[in-house]
């Protein structure tokens, strides 16, 4: 079968996999549409993502949906439309032990360099997935949304690492795929207001499609000062701390939820500590995969975010108009016919 491979930086190739049968524990899903992530645009370009170096050829692909193709334990139709939750946490760990998953010591995710052997990735036509990773999704769910949950479910931790977000004023820093996500999160979880900020004007017009309250563009509007009650970082940008402190309340949360490369960078903590703001990260997700699905199942408004679609063959091209945010937003793989 066909599969999308990053053999080092700028060595992305459409390789011919062997196919294998799914275990006892374990299905095959012909997978149909999967979500291209910055992490996938980083091992395409640069071999690695922060600390985590290509060490031997990547699937890659952790954002992924499709249709049940074989269960040899008959308990889920051939056909039926499911999701895939890209992690598999130790299951022994601390971490484990106390139901937080996503912070797991030990845990694989699907598509990532983190572990050796690597987790290879979704982007392929076939995939053989263990029950417990799989979701099964609502009838009225169509594959081209449900495409988005992984992502989403992203969002949706940020949000409950802040300790909810229902008649809160939330900034959502960043308008990339993950930050507008969260904002039509906190706009269906009932905030009094969203507001999201980008460098760019196209991500912000994606924001406004969703339902985004305010958009504002840096460099050109200003942020109200100590106005919001949760600010959530989804840029990655070191620098857009300081402006997240700044703009929360005395007693405000901010959640960290944009990456960040290794190494020290310079930042404005100063209001972090007079005005007693809680800065917490937020990483991956565990149980909001079935919010997500949920919220998508209700709704079509996040729509908006799926720019572009392509074939799986034209992968190059969908990595390269998914790393110019001012073109697209989410761009998708068809990885095989529906
Ligand atoms: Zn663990």
């Amino acid at each position: 079968m066909k599969a999308l491979v990053a053999h080092g930086a700028g060595d992305l190739r459409l390789d011919d996999i062997e196919l294998e049968s799914p275990p006892a524990d374990s299905v095959l899903v012909r997978n149909t549409h999967g979500g291209i992530c910055g992490s996938d645009i980083h091992y395409y370009r640069h071999g690695a993502v922060g600390a985590f170096a290509l060490r031997e050829p990547l699937v890659l692909g952790h954002e992924v949906v499709g249709k049940v193709a074989d269960d040899p334990s008959k308990t889920i139709p051939a056909g039926t439309n499911v999701a895939i939750h890209p992690a598999s946490p130790c299951g022994q760990c601390a971490e484990c032990g106390t139901k937080v998953p996503n912070v797991c010591r030990n845990g694989r995710y699907l598509g990532s360099a983190a572990t050796f052997p690597h987790t290879q990735g979704g982007f392929s036509e076939y995939m053989v997935v263990r029950l417990d990773q799989l979701r099964v999704l609502p009838e009225e769910l169509p594959l081209e949304r449900a495409v988005l949950a992984e992502p989403l479910a992203v969002g949706l931790h940020a949000l409950n690492r802040a300790g909810g977000v229902a008649g809160k004023k939330v900034l959502i820093g960043g308008s990339g795929p993950i930050g507008i996500l969260a904002a039509g999160a906190a706009k269906a979880a009932g905030a009094a207001e969203v507001w999201t900020t980008d460098l760019l004007d196209h991500p912000l017009q994606i924001a406004r499609a969703v339902g985004v309250d305010h958009t504002v563009r840096i460099g050109s509007d200003t942020l109200p000062d100590q106005y919001f009650d949760v600010a959530i970082e989804a840029s990655g940008a070191p620098s857009a701390i300081g402006p997240a402190l700044a703009a929360v309340r005395r007693r405000g949360v901010v959640v960290q939820l944009g990456m960040f490369a290794p190494g020290p960078r310079p930042m404005e903590l100063s209001a972090l500590i007079a005005k007693e703001i809680d800065l917490l990260g937020a990483f991956r997700f565990s149980t909001e995969l079935d919010e997500s699905i949920a919220l998508l199942a209700a709704t079509s408004v996040l729509d908006p975010v799926v720019t572009h679609t392509y074939e799986l063959a034209e992968a190059g091209v969908a990595l390269d108009i998914a790393a110019d945010a001012s073109v697209s937003s989410k761009v998708v793989l068809k990885l095989s016919d529906v």
